[in-house]
Parts: structure tokens; sequence; C-alpha cells
């Protein structure tokens, strides 16, 4: 995987020492000031836990950087990702993604690969491989990340009282229809 730094106020470089100390001690110590090196390292943990999950994920690339987007005017979008109909998808991060909670970050990140997972895995073999586990996914693709990151990493996404991903069972789940299913 690669990381495309488009370096912007908030950006910093990641932090390989954190990162080795693995996702207990990343998101520890990220709980008092987050850079993008910490949002980074995070989303590259928890794309290879996701590669383990579905191995043909290892034959697929993610890049990743911060930038802008037109889709960032809406507040409450902290990620974008963008499939390229075949073996690579790119997440884009908006700068302010620094000023989210860690756990919020990691709930963004977790949907986000959600939606790789959908773009890149055929739709009978992701089916297949839910309804295995017990799960049949929803045919929506928003719900249908938030479903195959439950599946992943065995937590429920909800959406707090902004619209943002959260573990916050205070939030509202399955995600509001008023974000788009
Ligand atoms: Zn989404």
């Amino acid at each position: 995987m690669k990381g495309l730094l488009a370096y912007s106020s908030h950006a910093c470089l990641p932090s390989p020492y954190l990162k080795s100390m693995g996702i207990e001690a990343l998101l520890f110590w990220s709980n008092w000031t987050l850079s993008c090196g910490d949002v980074f390292n995070l989303l590259e943990l928890r794309w290879a836990k996701l590669q383990s999950c579905l191995p043909r994920l290892y034959d697929a690339t993610i890049t990743y950087d911060v930038g802008d987007s037109p889709l960032f005017d809406s507040p409450r979008r902290y990620a974008s990702t963008t499939g390229d109909g075949g073996n690579s998808c790119h997440i884009r991060f908006p700068p302010r993604i620094v000023d989210l909670p860690i756990s919020q970050v990691d709930a963004v990140i977790r949907h986000e690969l959600g939606h790789v997972a959908d773009f890149i895995v055929p739709y009978m073999e992701l089916e297949e491989w839910a309804q295995a586990q017990g799960m049949s996914l929803p045919s929506t693709p928003e719900r249908k990340a938030d479903a195959l990151a439950e599946l992943i990493w065995g937590e429920k996404i909800y959406y707090n009282e902004a619209l943002v991903q959260t573990f916050d069972s205070s939030g509202t789940a399955p995600r509001p229809e008023q974000l788009g299913l």
C-alpha cells in the first residue's frame, strides 16, 4: 500500500514507531493529539485485518491521502472512497479528520474499508462469505459497508448526532435514511 501524502497544514509524517506497537497502543496514544500519520497508520493496520479476512484482497491495492473534495463541503463527511473498477481503491480524508476523536476515526476507517471490500470482491463471493457467518448483507452500498465492517471487526457502527460514524451505542443504527443508503 502506498500513501500519497497531500501535505496540508494539518498533515505530518507517519509515526512508524506507534504503528509497530499495534492498534491498541495507537488508539491509546492518539487520544491526546491526532496526526494524519496516526490516521494513516490506523488505516494500514485495519487494512491488514481486512485482507486476512478476505484473502483475495492481498492482490488489491489501496492508496490514501488528505485533500479536498466537493464531497467534503458536507461537514459530516470525513472520508471518501473511490474504486477504479478493478483491484484498487483510493481513500481520501479532509484535513479536519484529525479533529475527530480517534475512536470515531476508527469507525470512519472501518466504514470506508467496507466500501473497499464491496468495490473489489466479486458480489457472489462477498455474499457467500457473509452468509457463511450468518449475515445477509444489505443491498444498498452504505449500509452494506457498515455491515461488512461489523462482520470483520465485530462491532456495530452507529451514527451520532452530527451523523458521523461512531461506536457509541447511544447513536443510531442502522445508518439513517437521510444520509443515503
Ligand atoms: Zn460510505
